[in-house]
């Protein structure tokens, strides 16, 4: 098991540096334009290790098998493809290419975003030995030294959404790699922040996901913050027309991630998907005793009676043991702020 690690993770850096390889070579002059066009810096480039992959389907392939990697071994680490005849195929092909590092600076696993048209529009890596979707975070390893000093994330949904905030010098940026905000990844950045700034796309989907993970946040202790971004426009669209400063202004008028869940749901939801939030929302909490804190603030903000929270949550059955916390919740209960304690 050590060993297919080993293999994967050997494998992977191989590709990294055919892809990177690529970029700077003639095959790579679509995707050096395509880098010029959305004006992402050297600096960027080089830092993210990034890459591109032509539209050949067995390059990598022959590449990984020169250095003795069989195919069979190759669509294992996710970075070729089998059809259903079982041919063996590149996975990422006429893509530019993110490679996704463990906190070690490792690299696990691939994106890759169409240079012309095409769909997917973007595409990761298949699960593997190495990479778990939903574990990672894209650019933690790079945000890191950023994050241990200000005890900050700024949290966002797209790969050049990270690259462009890190060339505008917010380097506390990171990715949540094209799925929802797990929990898992919520631990992973509790264990490097106190505060967890949202900057999700401008959109109704963007929206919608910042609720779903200002609640993960909150649940695990966290405090929560949510930029607004313009309708229609994401983190790299402002950066790009607006420039740093409109962003960090927008940053120092982001509100409380409580907040914004209780709009949200009062803005778009039934009294019964208000209900439902709260519930959900108490239920959720890591330490069941942070229900006292949230109790008289869900009603306030959801305009519920507190007494009739009380008996919809007393008729579920208690959900977690005592003696089940997790280690370090007294630390994070300080991070709520005016929770007594
Ligand atoms: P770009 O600016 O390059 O056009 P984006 O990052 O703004 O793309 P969005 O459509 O806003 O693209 O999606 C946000 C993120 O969600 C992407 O960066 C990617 O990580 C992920 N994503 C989007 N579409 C897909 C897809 N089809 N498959 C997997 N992940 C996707
Ligand atoms: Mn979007
Ligand atoms: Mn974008
Ligand atoms: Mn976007």
């Amino acid at each position: 098991k050590k060993q297919l690690k080993k293999t994967c993770l050997d494998m992977h850096a191989l590709a990294c540096d055919y892809f990177r390889g690529m970029l700077g070579s003639p095959a790579g002059k679509d995707a050096r334009e395509y880098l010029a066009r959305r004006t992402l810096a050297a600096e960027m480039v080089d830092g993210f290790s990034l890459g591109c992959s032509d539209e050949d389907w067995q390059g990598l392939q022959n590449f990984l098998q020169k250095k003795g990697f069989s195919p069979a071994q190759a669509v294992e680490a996710g970075l070729l493809s089998r059809n259903d005849a079982g041919r063996t195929y590149d996975r990422f092909r006429g893509r530019l290419i993110f490679p996704i590092h463990d906190l070690a600076g490792r690299i696990i696993a691939f994106g890759g975003r169409i240079i012309k048209d095409g769909e997917p529009k973007y595409l990761n890596s298949s699960d593997s030995p190495i990479y778990t979707k939903g574990e990672h975070l894209y650019g933690l390893y790079q945000a890191r030294p950023a994050i241990s000093k200000s005890r900050r994330v700024l949290l966002t949904e797209g790969y050049v959404d990270v690259l462009s905030l890190h060339q505008y010098g917010f380097r506390e940026a990171v990715g949540v790699l094209g799925t929802a905000l797990t929990a898992d990844q919520v631990k992973r950045l509790g264990s490097l922040c106190r505060e967890v700034v949202l900057v999700f796309d401008g959109d109704n989907a963007g929206r919608k996901a910042a609720l779903r993970s200002a609640e993960m946040i909150l649940a695990q202790g966290l405090t929560c913050r949510v930029v607004l971004l313009p309708e229609g426009q994401d983190a790299d669209d402002l950066l790009r027309q607006s420039g740093a400063e409109a962003f960090a202004k927008l940053l120092g008028q982001a509100g409380d991630g409580f907040t914004y869940c209780a709009e949200c749901v009062r803005a778009t939801g039934s009294a019964r998907e208000v209900m439902d939030f709260a519930r959900r929302f108490l239920r959720g909490l890591r330490d069941p005793a942070w229900k006292a804190f949230y109790l008289p603030k869900l009603a306030e903000n959801l305009a519920l009676a507190e007494s009739e929270l009380r008996q919809a949550i007393a008729s579920e059955r208690e959900e977690r043991p005592s003696g089940n916390n997790p280690v370090g919740v007294k630390t994070q209960v300080k991070n709520l702020p005016g929770l007594p304690i």
